[in-house]
């Protein structure tokens, strides 16, 4: 580690959050570096490269607001963007300010260790470079570490294994080519229907029957663009004030509070509309059972009325609470189940039996494919972090640190890791809100926590214990008063064997977290412990 390069701040991911960051501390005169594992930025658009992959906010609204021209000379195509799409305004963006210079590319962070001594986080890459930082910043993303299970014999498998989210970056050609894929959440919802475009043959093995709401794509007209663009002060401003910082707020009314026929034909409106703005038609989707299994009926009634067999429909149909696993959209998703080539088959309690070389074994039941789909999601939130060696006072490993789940305050910084931030971090609205906005504020928020430490002197920062302590418990008695509880879904990190049941993300909706945010600043860092120095 003797000849570590010096950094004030060592980013790592050049996703979204980790380009701005870089940008925004640049622009402060700190010495800053992004690391990143692949070869391009991006972060999840890099990686999730499968057929269909697009984004379920609005083009218009999944976007920076830091600089003006940005906003005004970016042109979208659609109402929800694909991949490529997004992946070249990422480019855009490390192009347009000059990025490229402080980034690494192709290069992992293995391991981030404090040094107390020194008042520095030591950090080591998988290619033997060495970084000493004061700030260790992570925008490593939500969702990002792939959760590959464990199936038995899946290393015996013959033909072709693919990750939806490590998708290579060749074209890949299924024509004439039996496929197995394995899940059915979002990703899968996107690619199955293209897949089977292509294939010869497509298996799905569903192990929980999604709820998947259309996302009614469509060219953007350049004179709508135009006049959101003339609009986007106050679009932008109102966004804020909503729960998930959309561009739609939630409705005041209860579903309940209106007869049976009327909430259906609102919720008719909201998926002709298309979107997830759908579970925002009444206020009280997400809270109360009796309204929520208003709208479970609604969506079951369009997957009797879309998909031809009422057999292959009832195996389709969800039964959990909608909206406690993501919502997923996707406009041809059920349909896909109409054409000849497209099988259904739900998995029993004891799910996938084993890999073989030419398929696999569920339920006793045999079935043969060329190539494997893992449509399987991620180890969510604590994934990418838990995958890096980091090591704070005394030595403690965060692994440890979080054993029983994440504890961070306000979802940016952990007891024990002095000077490591977390963008988007487990305790911050983060995947229940715009990416794109939440992202700005977390990295406004530690760029001017920078800024203030810089100019009082001060060398160290690290939540007190009873902050934290508090904040998690805020954050558990929050989620708890919704139905989020009541699914196995990985927000609770219940899509990874062995990973505790902790909801995750905060609950309490953007406009409180951000005003939280602002007031513990304001209060000189209120809750935080600052070493002078
Ligand atoms: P996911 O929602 O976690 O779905 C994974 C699927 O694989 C689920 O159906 C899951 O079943 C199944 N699965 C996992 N492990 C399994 C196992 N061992 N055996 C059998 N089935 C298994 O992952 P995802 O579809 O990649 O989406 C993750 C998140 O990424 C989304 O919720 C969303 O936030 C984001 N995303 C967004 C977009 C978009 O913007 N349009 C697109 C893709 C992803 P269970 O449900 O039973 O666990």
């Amino acid at each position: 580690m003797a000849d570590a390069t010096r950094l004030d701040a060592l980013i790592v991911g050049a996703g979204f959050a980790g380009l701005y960051m870089l940008h925004k501390l640049r622009g402060m005169g700190f010495a800053a570096r992004a690391v990143e594992a692949g070869s391009g930025v991006g972060g999840t658009w890099y990686w999730n490269r499968y057929p269909g992959a697009r984004c379920d906010v609005e083009s218009m609204f999944y976007c920076y607001q830091f600089d003006d021209g940005l906003s005004r000379d970016w042109e979208w195509t659609e109402r929800y963007p694909a991949q490529p799409e997004i992946l070249r305004y990422a480019n855009h963006v490390a192009d347009r300010f000059d990025l490229w210079p402080d980034i690494s590319l192709n290069t992992r962070i293995v391991s981030a260790v404090h040094d107390e001594d020194a008042a520095r986080w030591r950090v080591a890459t998988d290619t033997g470079e060495a970084w000493l930082a004061r700030y260790c910043i992570m925008a490593t993303g939500c969702l990002s570490a792939a959760n590959r299970p464990d199936f038995d014999g899946l290393d015996e498998f013959a033909g072709r294994v693919f990750h939806t989210g490590r998708w290579p970056h060749e074209t890949v050609d299924f024509a004439g080519r039996r496929v197995g894929v394995v899940g059915t959440g979002s990703s899968a919802v996107q690619a199955i229907p293209e897949i089977a475009k292509e294939a010869a043959h497509v298996t799905v093995f569903q192990r929980t029957a999604s709820y998947v709401v259309p996302a009614n794509n469509r060219p953007l007209d350049p004179a709508e663009q135009a006049d959101i663009k003339a609009r986007y002060p106050e679009l932008r401003a109102a966004a804020r004030k909503t729960f998930g910082g959309f561009a739609v707020g939630i409705a005041r009314q209860s579903a309940l509070a209106v007869s049976e026929d009327e909430c259906r034909e609102t919720l008719a409106r909201a998926w002709d509309e298309g979107g997830i703005g759908f579970l925002n038609a009444y206020r009280d989707f997400g809270f109360d059972e009796a309204a929520n299994r208003r709208a479970q009926d609604f969506v079951r009634r369009k997957i009797r009325e879309t998909v031809q067999d009422p057999e292959t429909a009832a195996k389709l149909l969800p039964r959990h609470v909608i909206g406690c696993k993501r919502l997923s959209l996707g406009d041809d998703y059920y349909a896909a189940f109409n054409r000849p080539n497209v099988a259904l088959v739900p998995l029993a309690d004891d799910g996938i039996g084993r890999i073989l070389p030419d398929g696999l074994t569920a339920g006793g039941t045999r079935f043969r494919f060329d190539d494997l789909v893992l449509a399987t999601g991620f180890d969510a939130m604590t994934g990418a972090l838990a995958r890096i060696d980091i090591r704070g006072r005394g030595g403690i490993a965060l692994a440890e640190a979080w054993e029983a789940g994440p504890r961070m305050y306000l979802g940016l910084m952990s007891n024990g890791f002095p000077n490591l931030f977390a963008i988007t971090g487990p305790g911050s609205p983060s995947v229940l809100s715009n990416m794109m906005p939440t992202i700005e504020h977390h990295v406004e928020w530690i760029a001017e926590c920078l800024g203030y430490l810089r100019g009082n002197g001060i060398s160290g920062i690290e939540p007190s214990l009873d902050a934290q302590d508090a904040w998690v418990e805020h954050g558990n008695e929050v989620a708890s008063k919704t139905l989020r509880y009541s699914c196995s879904s990985w927000y609770l990190g219940a899509n990874v064997p062995g990973k505790p049941r902790v909801f995750m993300p905060y609950i309490g909706g953007m406009p409180s977290y951000m005003e939280t945010c602002a007031a513990v600043a304001a209060d000189g860092y209120r809750g935080f412990d600052l070493t002078p120095g």
